[in-house]
């Protein structure tokens, strides 16, 4: 492609007098042409990913790297004066995501192309997304986040399906967005909008009215549920999605010869977590509306789904009431109530029906008996699933049930991250790497090598000065760059334990102020979004927001340690924190996180875990092995144990243990209270001291013992050096092509 042609064909000027603007906007409408002009693959049998989120990221240099053409582009635009990073900066990021669920998805969608796979994924475009996080007074506050504009990348199509709810119908018009692999086929992520969306309902920051769904449907991805209308909107959304999908793939498979019957020829549903559920009585119902007698519809729709699991949480595990489904999609019901008396037929044991004693549905239930696969993302994490929370199930069909570990695209994650690593690794090793992920172990050769370890911390020192220079511009957030860059970034929950790091937070200035100082000074970076509803995650934010601000204004300590939490963290922030990591903070109470993401795409850079035996951590662990990692904290099945027996007390490690009351205190202390908010700060040390229910303070003791390890470990900077290149050589394994290979083989067979 050539950039001048492109811009005098669309502007009458050339790239030098063209704005950033000009340049985005011409680029991606020929990028566009690029991947729409690509092959799409073939084939009898396809996919469709389902999926109520996909935190895409931005695609100019996604894209511009799958086709080929990133560094020829790059250049081009050097030659006019012009850098691709300013660029880049032009383009709204999608927020069509959480976090780790919608990532994944993301990652992939990039993965079956580069495969070559024929997989679409299917979803709904919210126009606000989640919502964008800016903090006013130490606190989270929240206002739409509008992602969409005249130059993006959404392509709209002529395709409206209708869908029927209880009280109205709708039309769901169907909008495509180019998936393009690296160095391979084009595939389409299809995100179905309702027609008549009104985006002015959206008054106050992200309130609206939630009873107007013909206007309101589209808005925000899970809104609100702390109410009864929050929750049946997000029921609305839910049937919205499947509804259309469904008959998008009935239209698919009839038009490519499919009689219906023969269904699981032509298609797999892979249903990413229980939003998209309904999606197997929507397809019974389709089914026997064309004829198909219900005992046969459900055994055709039961071969086309696999289920993917994605938490062990119970809280998170999705139920709605009969009477709330009757509301929205009373077509359904009687659906639901046949799925659930045929269970109900074999199986006595009530933990397996799909409605309980009080009238709820549980939609992981009918995940479990109507598709043919259930999968957990990590292998402790399905070991858990089989052993403990669905021992039950996997009793019935233990055929069912296989480990799929999460992966990362490394286009994404290190190509386009990090570009400057990605250079020397291929200068190292060639670039194979690219598409057969396990060639980077050949830098393990590397290992002993002094001017290759020193390159490498040359890398990320230019990598820690370029996020220094980018949150200073971005965010007013000045950091030193030759402090140890420690990094946290994921959602805010308990179980994530942010609570845990800001209590060493603590700590250490405590330390300091009694005259201990670090021999190196330490940055603690924190991003995450909270949702608006869940009070004692906004109570976290405002506890590391108001150590930041004591912080900043202590000169005593601020020359030793700087907290930072950086706003709106979303995948744009990712990319330039990553890469500037020393040490990646993944502290989730072991058995509670069911993979994590972000700790590859750390690892894949060279940062060093800090973290429990949980989640992807534990093969982080086997893969990198012991001297590359810091490991802390029970384990898993300590963990289970505890709970089994009710026996932790909180109250009486607060008591017992000094450097736990010393920093639990210090929330309720002089300095905080009459720098936070008083009501904020209290019910959270009474949250910490009373219940404490994800367990930070058993933990504690070994969390700091293992961060001064590797806080005293990073100044011998070449032995460092050596665990940073062990882990990117032992990365390969969480490439997400592996992943997806695997998918194909076991469950999808394209
Ligand atoms: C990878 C990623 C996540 C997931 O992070 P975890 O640490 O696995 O929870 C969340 N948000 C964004 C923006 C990400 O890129």
């Amino acid at each position: 492609m050539n950039v001048n042609d492109v811009l005098m064909n669309v502007y009458g000027r050339a790239a030098a007098d063209c704005t950033n603007e000009e340049i985005y906007a011409a680029l991606l409408r020929k990028v566009n042409e690029l991947a729409s002009e690509k092959a799409s693959p073939t084939g009898k049998k396809k996919l469709y990913y389902i999926s109520a989120e996909f935190l895409i990221g931005k695609l100019l240099s996604n894209n511009l790297i799958n086709l080929g053409i990133y560094d020829d582009v790059k250049n081009q635009l050097a030659e006019s004066g012009k850098d691709i990073c300013q660029i880049e900066e032009i383009e709204n990021e999608p927020s069509l995501g959480n976090g780790g669920l919608g990532r994944l998805a993301a990652c992939f969608l990039d993965s079956i192309a580069t495969l070559g796979l024929n997989g679409d994924g299917i979803g709904l475009n919210y126009h606000y997304g989640l919502f964008r996080q800016v903090f006013r007074d130490n606190a989270q506050t929240t206002i739409p986040d509008k992602w969409l504009s005249e130059n993006c990348w959404l392509n709209k199509t002529d395709k409206v399906y209708p869908v029927k709810f209880g009280g109205i119908e709708v039309s769901a018009r169907l909008y495509e967005i180019n998936v393009t692999g690296y160095d391979s086929v084009t595939n389409k992520l299809r995100l179905f909008d309702i027609e008549g969306i009104d985006e002015s309902i959206v008054t106050d920051g992200i309130d609206f009215d939630k009873m107007e769904i013909g206007k309101n449907l589209t808005l925000f991805l899970y809104p609100d549920d702390s109410d009864e209308n929050g929750r049946l909107l997000r029921i609305y959304q839910q049937y919205f999605m499947v509804s259309a999908g469904a008959q998008l793939i009935l239209d698919e498979c009839t038009a490519r010869g499919c009689t219906l019957r023969d269904l699981d020829d032509y298609a797999v549903i892979q249903i990413n977590d229980t939003h998209p559920t309904m999606v197997i009585p929507e397809l019974i119902r389709l089914l026997i509306q064309r004829g198909i007698d219900i005992d046969e519809a459900i055994e055709i729709v039961s071969r086309t789904c696999a289920y993917t699991n994605h938490t062990i949480l119970a809280e998170a595990l999705e139920k709605w009431n009969i009477s709330q489904l009757k509301k929205v999609v009373p077509q359904l019901v009687p659906i639901i109530e046949i799925l659930d008396d045929k269970v109900r037929r074999k199986f006595d044991e009530p933990a397996v029906h799909i409605i309980d004693k009080d009238d709820r549905v549980h939609m992981a239930h009918i995940d479990i008996h109507y598709s043919f696969s259930v999968n957990g993302v990590a292998s402790l994490h399905t070991e858990i699933l089989k052993n403990e929370e669905l021992n039950h199930f996997y009793k019935l069909y233990p055929e069912k049930f296989n480990n799929k570990t999460n992966g990362i695209t490394f286009r994404r994650w290190l190509m386009h991250s990090n570009p400057e690593l990605s250079a020397y690794i291929t200068e190292l090793i060639g670039d194979g790497w690219k598409k057969d992920a396990d060639e980077l172990e050949k830098l393990l050769e590397y290992r002993n090598d002094k001017e290759v370890l020193i390159k490498l911390l040359d890398i990320k020192q230019n990598k820690k000065i370029q996020l220094k220079n980018y949150l200073s511009a971005k965010q007013g957030i000045e950091i030193n760059e030759n402090s140890v860059f420690d990094i946290q970034i994921k959602r805010l929950h308990e179980y994530k334990r942010q609570q845990l790091n800001a209590l060493y937070v603590i700590h250490k200035y405590l330390e300091i102020k009694s005259g201990k100082k670090p021999v190196r000074p330490i940055t603690v970076i924190f991003g995450a979004k909270a949702a608006p509803a869940y009070i004692i995650a906004q109570d976290i934010i405002h506890l590391i927001l108001c150590l930041q601000e004591l912080i900043a204004n202590d000169p005593e300590v601020k020359p030793y340690l700087n907290v930072v939490m950086v706003e709106n963290y979303n995948v744009t922030l990712a990319e330039k924190l990553i890469p500037a990591c020393d040490i990646s903070e993944q502290i989730s109470l072991a058995s509670k996180e069911a993979s994590g993401t972000g700790n590859m795409k750390f690892m894949l850079n060279g940062a060093v875990t800090l973290g429990t035996e949980d989640g992807a951590n534990v093969e982080i662990h086997q893969l990198a092995g012991d001297d590359n990692i810091y490991i802390f904290g029970d384990d898993s099945e300590t963990v289970v144990e505890r709970y089994k027996k009710a026996s932790y007390k909180a109250k009486e490690y607060y008591t017992k243990n000094k450097a736990i009351k010393s920093a639990v205190d210090f929330i309720i202390g002089e300095e905080l209270m009459e720098l936070g908010d008083k009501e904020r700060l209290e019910r959270l040390f009474k949250e910490l001291t009373g219940k404490d229910w994800f367990m930070t303070f058993p933990d504690f003791d070994s969390y700091l013992k293992a961060r001064e390890k590797a806080y005293a470990d990073y100044e011998d900077r070449i032995e460092w050096a050596e665990k940073m290149l062990v882990n990117i050589a032992k990365a390969g394994y969480f490439s997400s092509d592996r992943t997806i290979a695997e998918y194909n083989k076991d469950i999808w067979k394209l």
